[in-house]
């Protein structure tokens, strides 16, 4: 979906030496806007159901599970369904396309993503990701073992930073003195630590929760990282872009608990000259990001999907729920009756559209969230950029010290031997106190912004620019904020209170693929069980 699309008018720099600063010479047409999105859609959510017959009309549909949201969490549960051989359930997404944050999109007949760009290959306790990978012909068994499919896997070189002028490989700033090795050092024994004696898991439910865990939850990462004496800049710099890039908030606002997951539940931490695990830290990437995950999920399911159906309200009955969904194609009302509701939109909107009925719970768990705002920018450019010396350009590319998060190239997997046209996706999660102006200022606004990051790195962008198309995601992912992972609130709705099924990676406190698909699977198996007897009608 193509909104706002249009020709602007950006400051640019003279046509032979172009440079990003603000405010210099002629000016260039370039076509973009705001994609991805309706906004129509979300006044219609934020504004919530008009009373009155406007909305109560229009056909009754049944089903004996209604899943509300086609994100990963959405599909996974509908996935868990047709699977156990259950297929009286219907799935309805606001959005034309299903994926949620994992969506994609196309530019100059080239596949990006407008979110979730890469998985990395699940652990040991991430059991259903393991299945669906295998289902889909991302892995296969060998001898015991699992072997992923090379194509998918990210090519090398996978990652660079531009630091102090030049390109280095990977992304951990060089330890500049023997003090700041001691603190990249001390840093990796207490990642290991934490791994060995604590329990760090993704899922983050799979392992128990524990005293230290609590107390880790209960103070934020930088307030942690203090009291260790870890105030190296390098190393608090790499720890900062970590949470941002995972969590969408710095080490100021994540919990310690979080900080020393994003290490401790996958490949640890390795400063620099100690033997990397390459295994463990290789990711599953494609053009479109996840959307090639979640295209494949939602075709399965075939017209079990009914997307462009924005619901506006849910009202638990005596012995169904009924649904008021909006029919965004004939812009009509359609009425929505099942004998199961899963829940799979965001905390904040499922608290939304139950209003007065949903469970306490569902209030108290959504008073303590706060939710990352994220500029999603595709950059379709002509051909390769000037590059600075050092590595050569590589899946992920960030810039040190930058308010953005860098930049991932769609064009990284392709086997043409030359580099040519492409989409450059940069990733930005913005403070929440720019939410408003992501919605107040014009898509050339934020498109400026990013321009001047990327001016020292690639000094020609502008010139090879072609297109840009950006996504804003006001409400991107739940912020590990202290308190929430631990939160009674948010464990006891995994538990189905009020007979209502939640199912999306808010659950988790944070968003990533694996928690968001365990959150629909579980959710599918919990289903199986019940729905053994007859169906409610
Ligand atoms: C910019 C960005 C980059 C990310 N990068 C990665 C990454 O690289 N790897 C990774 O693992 N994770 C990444 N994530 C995290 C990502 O959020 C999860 O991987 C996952 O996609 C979350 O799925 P979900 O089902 O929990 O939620 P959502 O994607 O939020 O799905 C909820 C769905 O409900 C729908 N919905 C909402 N309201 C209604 C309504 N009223 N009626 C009908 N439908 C409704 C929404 O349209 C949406 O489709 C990223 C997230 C963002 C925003």
């Amino acid at each position: 979906m193509q909104a706002g699309a249009s020709s602007a008018l950006l400051g640019a720099c003279s046509p032979e030496v172009p440079k990003l600063a603000p405010g210099a010479a002629p000016q260039l047409t370039l076509p973009g806007g705001w994609v991805g999105a309706s906004v129509a859609r979300g006044h219609r959510l934020r504004e919530g159901a008009p009373e009155g017959p406007a909305l109560q009309g229009g056909p009754i549909r049944r089903c004996r599970v209604l899943i509300i949201g086609g994100g990963v969490a959405g599909l996974a549960c509908a996935r868990g369904l047709m699977q156990a051989g259950i297929d009286d359930f219907a799935l309805l997404e606001l959005e034309d396309q299903a994926g949620g944050n994992s969506r994609g999109h196309q530019m100059g007949g080239m596949a990006c993503p407008l979110g979730a760009h890469y998985l990395p290959l699940p652990g040991p306790h991430a059991q259903a990701v393991s299945q669906l990978l295998e289902e889909l012909g991302l892995s296969r068994q060998v001898m015991g073992r699992t072997v992923y499919e090379e194509r998918h896997l990210c090519h090398s070189p996978q990652e660079r930073l531009l630091y102090q002028g030049q390109w280095l490989e990977g992304l951990l700033p060089p330890a500049e003195s023997a003090q700041a090795q001691a603190q990249y050092l001390k840093f990796a024994q207490a990642v290991a630590h934490a791994q060995q004696h604590l329990g760090f898991a993704i899922p983050s439910r799979s392992l128990p929760w524990r005293a230290e865990h609590a107390a880790l939850d209960g103070q934020t990462f930088a307030h942690w990282l203090n009291r260790q004496g870890l105030q190296d800049p390098g190393l608090r710099w790499y720890l900062d872009y970590c949470c941002r890039d995972d969590f969408g908030a710095d080490a100021s606002t994540v919990s310690a608990w979080a900080g020393l997951h994003y290490f401790a539940s996958r490949h640890g931490f390795h400063p620099p000259g100690w033997q990397d695990s390459a295994e463990r830290e290789a990711v599953l990437t494609w053009p479109e990001g996840n959307a090639w995950l979640t295209r494949r999920m939602a075709q399965a399911l075939g017209e079990h999907v009914h997307c462009g159906r924005t619901v506006l309200k849910v009202s638990p009955q005596r012995h169904e729920f009924h649904a008021q969904v909006w029919h965004e194609s004939s812009q009509s009302p359609e009425q929505w009756r099942a004998s199961a509701l899963v829940m799979a939109t965001p905390l904040f909107i499922a608290q939304r559209l139950l209003g007065e009925a949903a469970p306490p719970a569902l209030h108290d768990a959504t008073t303590q969230m706060a939710y990352a705002p994220w500029l999603v920018a595709n950059l379709q450019v002509k051909g390769p950029l000037l590059q600075r010396q050092g590595a050569r350009p590589a899946w992920d590319n960030v810039m040190y010290g930058a308010q953005s998060l860098g930049y991932v190239d769609a064009m990284h997997q392709s086997l043409v031997p030359q580099a040519g046209p492409t989409v450059l996706t940069a990733y930005w999660a913005l403070p929440q106190a720019r939410r408003a102006a992501l919605y107040q200022q014009p898509w050339t606004f934020w498109l400026q912004q990013l321009l001047q990051q990327w001016g020292d790195a690639h000094p020609d962008l502008l010139q090879q620019l072609q297109r840009a198309d950006l996504m804003r995601w006001g409400h991107a992912m739940s912020i590990p904020v202290p308190g929430l992972r631990g939160s009674p609130a948010l464990a006891h709705l995994a538990e189905s209170p009020n007979g209502i099924h939640f199912a999306h990676s808010d659950l988790a406190a944070y968003s990533v693929f694996e928690e968001a698909y365990n959150a629909g699977h579980r959710v599918a198996t919990r289903l199986r069980s019940q729905l053994q007897g007859p169906a409610r009608r």
